[in-house]
């Protein structure tokens, strides 16, 4: 007792007062937003030490029977009601019929349990949902995933008062009430705490009684659903100058259901997001007044808005945004494999080249690393995890992969895929990266402010509870706590030391791989990253303290290597999963030897760039006695798995299963394309006969007697199925433009005008 009470009094206290100096406090707010969500294998991550074979035990994602009924049924069928061209160009909107069917089979409820109504359909299912339709129509799946996600349906589960669950559930599990959320406004996007919309507290007349409400006055922008919907979760910033409350002036962020039909409400105005045509908008809040009890969780929750959106969105961001991302990697997997197959230039497929093979095998690999990583955190949530830092991963690191995939497939398609029309089956997905980017916690801020700074907080082992003892009001008990956790602090960065000494000398060939997993070098190498990775959070917290919120770079780079340990091992999770197939050992290992290659750039950086340089040199003296390198991969593995996307086998299925290939569309330009695919591909033995004859042409070849006339009848469907995919749209003029149709009058008419023109031109 007396030594701990002279290390307390002697060592820690001096340190106490000099880190309480240097870290920035942490406001109610703050300490909310960081209390929000749960920590999960990010905890592991953090410590340097990952328990691979907890990773490995997790049950993997899995659907009930009730759910792939969902799936095979209603999903299939909304598909193919969904014209995305004719939408984008024509309707504008889905069509009736369509937000019909959506409603009646409770699309919208799906993550609301049976008892208020809903579907109750777990995490997995949602975001197999979710992807699916998003494979057929990106306004559909937006349409969607809405209502699911911030809702307000969650917020209502988790903070609602009872009452408030049992009057709103039922009406938006089955699509009588059309939800929106409403955060964002002009002043405040990504801060969103900046909003300006208030809330007063005062005195008003509601349903023909005077009763005790809030006064609002807000303007909402870019808000999804908000043109259609009948009711908006509401942000704003409540305030009770008369202090009619008695808890002061600043009641702080709350949260209302505010059905938009209340007097004083306007919306319906929409926004056109790239031509994205799902319905988003403004809506304006003009002296609305409603009751107490329209606060969502009722005047308990009042200034609690903050970490109710905190907590929705660290579940919900790790759904929504990566099972679209999910979809359109995979689409575009499938669709740039076919195409790369079957369009040829110099008489060779385009596939072949080496150039196309690299950006093909790039998508190929996003693909897999997406899904698998999507499956997990799915899974994981299914367990009851909300882990905020995870999902921030898997929101920027999805839909940047999902960029990379759309940027490629868009490369490698050329003109095909720049020529909209009916015919082309990535445009909608070109035209929505962006929108993918930035919703939700736009990109750059999440990777550069919140992936390693909400981790450092949350996930790593000590550095919370020292902060909150730091902060505490109590200073006794403050230093007390502190004494505590800075000591085993101190013992853990010793261990972490010695971890990522031996890891790190032995080139990553000593460290720890679970019991009975395939490829065991890559989990030593993550093992090694993941101590060298504790090691230096470490010493840049040590060295930078509150500075590294503004150390950005810094901050962004220790981000990405904590979310490439988190995509890796989900792919190594997914090989396991998947039953070690053979053929995807050449994927795992592309994506493992380009993760090494973004883990050691992001190494480099911080080490480069640490202003301490004494503890730059220390972490590469311990962790990285030869330099941060990592190999590349081979001319060889890119070629493969390219070529893995231009074969019709069980892989190509794996790597992008369950999609809306156009099957229930009379045409639709995916049916083609899988058309001319599988006919291409028959055709191969015919047109290697011809190769090995120097005959190009199957008119000469069969002349020739090489190919038979059924061989020469089958080469000719080849031929038009192939044409029927590389053909692209075009238009009448007046189409186009209606100048070139107010232009196009008939001649007579035309110069019967110029007549009168004239006439009166000469009066
Ligand atoms: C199609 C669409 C649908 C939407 N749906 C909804 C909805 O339903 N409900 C809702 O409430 N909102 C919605 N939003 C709003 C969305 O959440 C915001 O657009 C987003 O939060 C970013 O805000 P902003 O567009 O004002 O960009 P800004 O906040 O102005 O950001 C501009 C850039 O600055 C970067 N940045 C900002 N701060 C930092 C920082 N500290 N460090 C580094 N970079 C930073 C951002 O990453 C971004 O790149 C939607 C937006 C769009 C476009």
């Amino acid at each position: 007792m007396s030594l701990r009470s002279i290390r307390r009094d002697m060592l820690t206290r001096p340190i106490f007062n000099w880190a309480a100096k240097i870290m920035p406090p942490i406001s109610e707010t703050e300490r909310e937003a960081i209390a929000a969500g749960t920590v999960w294998w990010d905890g592991e991550l953090f410590s340097g030490d990952p328990d691979w074979n907890r990773l490995l035990e997790m049950p993997p994602a899995r659907l009930s029977e009730e759910e792939q009924a969902f799936m095979d049924g209603p999903v299939r069928e909304l598909c193919g009601m969904v014209d995305d061209w004719k939408l984008a160009w024509e309707d504008r909107d889905l069509p009736k019929p369509v937000w019909d069917f959506m409603r009646e089979k409770k699309f919208f409820g799906m993550i609301i349990p049976k008892k208020y109504g809903g579907l109750g359909f777990s995490n997995t299912a949602h975001s197999e949902v979710v992807r699916t339709v998003a494979s057929a129509s990106v306004v559909a799946s937006v349409s969607v995933m809405v209502p699911n996600s911030l809702g307000p349906g969650e917020l209502l589960l988790h903070f609602g008062t009872e009452e408030q669950r049992e009057y709103w559930l039922p009406r938006l599990a089955d699509g009588r009430e059309i939800p929106c959320f409403g955060l964002t406004s002009p002043d405040a996007g990504s801060d969103a705490a900046a909003m300006r919309d208030t809330g007063i507290v005062e005195y008003g007349e509601w349903e023909g009684e005077r009763v005790l409400g809030v006064r609002l006055n807000f303007h909402k922008r870019y808000i999804t659903l908000g043109p259609i919907a009948t009711v908006m979760g509401l942000a704003f910033k409540m305030y009770d100058p008369q202090n009619h409350l008695g808890r002061g002036e600043d009641l702080g962020i709350t949260v209302a259901l505010l059905p938009t039909s209340t007097p004083g409400v306007s919306h319906g105005e929409r926004h056109i997001p790239q031509y994205t045509f799902f319905q988003n908008g403004p809506l304006y809040g003009k002296d609305v007044f409603i009751p107490l009890d329209r606060i969502l969780g009722g005047e308990e929750q009042i200034g609690k808005g903050w970490k109710m959106l905190m907590t929705a969105l660290a579940a919900g961001r790790g759904i929504s945004l990566p099972s679209q991302s999910a979809a359109s990697a995979a689409v575009c997997a499938r669709t740039t494999g076919a195409y790369a197959r079957i369009r040829t230039q110099f008489d060779v497929p385009i596939g072949l080249f080496e150039g196309i093979q690299r950006p093909l095998a790039d998508i190929a690999a996003n693909a897999y690393l997406i899904d698998a990583a999507r499956r997990l955190t799915v899974a994981a949530l299914d367990e009851g995890h909300k882990p905020s830092v995870i999902s921030a991963i898997m929101k920027y690191h999805a839909t940047e992969r999902m960029r990379d995939c759309v940027v490629n497939a868009m490369d490698i398609h050329g003109g095909k895929a720049i020529i909209d029309g009916p015919k082309n089956y990535l445009g909608t997905a070109y035209r929505s990266v962006p929108i993918g980017i930035t919703v939700e916690g736009a990109n750059i801020l999440t990777r550069n402010l919140m992936i390693f700074g909400q981790g450092a907080i949350r996930s790593h082992p000590y550095m919370l509870e020292e902060l909150l003892a730091l902060s505490d009001s109590d200073k006794r008990r403050g230093l007390e706590t502190f004494d505590r956790t800075f000591w085993a602090h101190v013992g853990h960065v010793f261990a972490t030391m010695w971890r990522a000494f031996v890891r790190g000398w032995s080139g990553g060939n000593i460290g720890p791989a679970p019991d009975s997993a395939a490829m065991p070098h890559h989990w030593k190498q993550l093992s090694r990253y993941a101590s060298a990775f504790a090691l230096l959070a470490d010493f840049s917290l040590l060295t930078l303290g509150g500075a590294l919120k503004r150390r950005e770079m810094i901050s962004a780079r220790l981000g990405d290597i904590l979310a490439e340990l988190y995509l890796l091992g989900a792919v190594l999770k997914r090989f396991e999963v998947e039953g070690r197939q053979e053929e995807d050992r050449a994927i795992v290992d592309y994506l493992m030897i380009k993760g090494r290659e973004r883990i050691a750039a992001a190494f480099s950086g911080v080490l480069d760039n640490l202003p301490a340089r004494w503890a730059a040199f220390l972490v590469r003296l311990i962790a990285f006695p030869a330099g941060v390198s990592a190999p590349m991969p081979s001319d060889r593995l890119v070629s493969r798995i390219a070529q893995m996307l231009m074969k019709d086998t069980p892989q190509r299925e794996r790597l992008a299963p369950d999609l809306y290939l156009g099957e229930r569309h009379k045409e639709h330009p995916l049916k083609d394309l899988e058309e001319a695919f599988r006919l291409v591909l028959a055709a191969e033995p015919i047109e290697k006969k011809m190769r090995e004859n120097g005959i190009r042409d199957p008119q000469a070849a069969r002349e020739a007697g090489v190919i038979s006339e059924a061989e020469f009848r089958q080469l000719a469907k080849v031929k038009e199925a192939v044409d029927r995919v590389v053909a692209v749209d075009a238009f009448p003029m007046e189409e186009i433009s209606p100048i070139a149709a107010q232009h196009r009058q008939p001649p007579k008419r035309a110069a019967r005008r110029k007549m009168s023109v004239r006439r009166e031109a000469a009066e």
